[in-house]
């Protein structure tokens, strides 16, 4: 693969990777050993349009689409559009285009609101069976009446209405003649029940709202847990997975299911992803966009999907972390480390190298000709031979990073330093003979010679070894870039603790973007695509931000590499 063209979507079916069993994976041979679907696997991934995907539903989706291709299965994309007030069109076109890009393909595409004329008729029947019952206590009273886990809930007064007055009043609720709250459809279950979830939950609220899709056809909506096992029968979906807050709500799913007599899908409950330094929930994520404290959805810091794609994360390293980190049956927590570490080796593996100088500082390298430009062939991919080399200009005017000087070296820093020789990757060996300095004192110039004998980085006949190899561009020919450096958006590894009277906001990372306005680039990235990704040698991997202007590309750094001198700088210094 040529990482410069990515494969927007590369289909990730039928794998030949050997997979670790995981407790979902074995109650689906179970079912299959059983028959319990006349062989059948089909999943579903129901995304809430309130919102982009983040990494958390990339979890999601690699297991409801993982699991079923490896079955030979089905994967419907379901929108659970039951709540009008949050949900937009902008953002189901954006959970498309995310599903897409990780490398999936949905059979079915459906929205639960297709099936709210199936909803309500089926609420009816409830109705009609004594199972369900319009209930005119308000918001607050019924959560009085519902009880605690030690206490049972008390029974609504409205419980025993005649079949016919529920029927009447849940038509008069539908054809708009109450306000919103005055009255809800609840289920007639136990409201002594152990599990809150079973005291006659709701089925239907009054809402006066727009809906994307339906408009003002309707002014009752159903509930989550009335919507989403019906959909699941409805689509012969076998198994449903979500994520463990549901645990308690699977009885009530079964019953709904059971109740009306319809396919009997199930449901299966799996660990959340929670990852350090990184919050995941739309809800939030929202608020940051609102706020402007992120440039938008997709800004490079955010977990989401769209916000990692623009970063530099590949889809198979995603896919790749959510395989490793697997499923359970308890809530954890994931290192974020661990997430970079399978973008860094995916991307270690398909990117292309080239030298670019974020800090830049002059060398002139004196006994070069002063005009000479010498072509250096320089290797695209160690890991890639079939990625072949290509050509660097080199010149007598350099710049190198500033880090990679010091007048004064430190022990065990064997970088460029007065008298000190080094070689400069894929060019020459130069030795620094002198620096020229500005009226602060700082360091603007380095002066060096080369030794001819070292071309192209060799060891010279004398078999004179450097400890260091540093990376270089040359000036006449560098171009000049901006980079953007990202760090961690948060500063606490669970960044939802906060002190009392805070929010999660007072946990932003302040230092989350570093921009380099003039970092210096080798010329062949000139015309370098949006989205392509490049590893710049010794910094880490980088990626062509898709609002570059033509000819002015800005670079995300997506991740860094694991840096050596830092650790050891840091043992130095005796930091923490
Ligand atoms: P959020 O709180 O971010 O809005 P949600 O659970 O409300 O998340 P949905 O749109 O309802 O979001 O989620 C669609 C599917 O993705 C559900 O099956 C849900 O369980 C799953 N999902 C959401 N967040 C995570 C997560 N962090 N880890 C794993 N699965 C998740
Ligand atoms: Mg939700």
């Amino acid at each position: 693969m040529n990482p410069a063209n990515p494969p927007a979507e590369a289909a990730v079916n039928a794998s030949a990777e050997p997979r670790p069993s995981n407790f979902i994976r074995d109650i689906i041979l179970d079912d299959l050993k059983t028959n319990k679907y006349a062989g059948r696997v089909q999943t579903r991934f129901p995304p809430e349009p309130n919102g982009y995907l983040h990494i958390g539903h990339a979890k999601a989706i690699c297991l409801d689409f993982g699991l079923a291709d490896e079955f030979g299965g089905k994967t419907n994309l379901r929108f659970d559009d039951t709540n009008p007030s949050k949900e937009e069109t902008e953002y189901v076109d954006s959970i498309m285009e995310d599903v897409k890009w990780l490398g999936f393909h949905w059979d079915g595409l459906f929205y639960a609101s297709d099936y709210f004329d199936q909803l309500h008729e089926w609420a009816v029947q409830l109705i009609k069976a004594g199972k369900a019952y319009v209930d005119d206590l308000s918001a607050d009273e019924i959560r009085k009446y519902r009880g605690t886990l030690t206490e049972p809930g008390k029974n609504s007064p409205y419980r025993d209405r005649p079949v016919d007055e529920n029927l009447d009043l849940f038509a008069r609720m539908k054809a708009g003649e109450f306000p919103d709250g005055s009255r809800v459809l609840r289920a007639k279950i136990d409201m002594a029940s152990p599990n809150l979830n079973m005291r006659d939950p709701v089925m239907y609220r009054i809402l006066h709202a727009s809906h994307h899709r339906t408009g003002d056809k309707w002014c009752i909506y159903p509930m989550y847990d009335y919507a989403h096992g019906q959909s699941d029968s409805l689509e012969k979906i076998t198994h449903s997975m979500c994520t463990l807050e549901f645990e308690d709500h699977r009885p009530l799913y079964s019953w709904f299911i059971q109740q009306l007599g319809i396919f009997p899908s199930q449901q299966i409950e799996f660990d959340r992803l929670n990852l350090t330094y990184t919050l995941l929930s739309k809800r939030k994520l929202l608020q940051l966009v609102q706020n402007k404290q992120v440039s938008g959805w997709d800004d490079p810091r955010m977990p989401t999907i769209c916000g990692i794609r623009r970063r530099g994360y590949t889809p198979e390293a995603i896919r790749n972390f959510c395989g490793a980190i697997g499923v359970s049956k308890t809530n954890g927590s994931i290192e974020l480390a661990m997430l970079e570490h399978f973008v860094r080796e995916d991307l270690n593996r398909h990117a292309l190298r080239v030298m670019a100088v974020l800090r830049p500082l002059k060398v002139v390298i004196d006994n070069y000709p002063e005009n000479q430009v010498e072509e250096m062939d320089a290797v695209n991919n160690p890991e890639e031979p079939a990625a072949g080399s290509r050509k660097v200009p080199f010149s007598r005017v350099l710049y190198i990073e500033q880090d990679d000087f010091r007048e004064e070296p430190p022990p065990k820093y064997f970088r460029l330093s007065p008298g000190r020789e080094v070689r400069l990757r894929y060019a020459y060996f130069i030795t620094c003979t002198s620096v020229v300095k500005n009226e602060k004192g700082e360091v603007v110039e380095v002066h060096c010679t080369y030794d001819p004998a070292t071309r192209g980085g060799n060891t010279p006949p004398d078999g004179r070894k450097v400890k260091s190899t540093i990376h270089w561009v040359s000036a006449a020919h560098a171009i000049d870039v901006e980079v953007r450096l990202y760090d961690n958006l948060f500063t606490k590894e669970d960044p939802g603790q906060t002190e009392e009277g805070k929010d999660f906001t007072s946990n932003l990372n302040p230092n989350s973007l570093e921009v380099v306005s003039h970092a210096k680039l080798e010329p062949s990235l000139a015309a370098a695509p949006a989205g392509s990704r490049y590893q710049f040698e010794r910094l880490g991997y980088f990626c062509v931000d898709p609002g570059s202007a033509p000819g002015k590309p800005v670079f995300n750094r997506t991740v860094a590499l694991k840096d050596a001198w830092a650790r050891v700088e840091k043992k130095q210094s005796g930091k923490p």
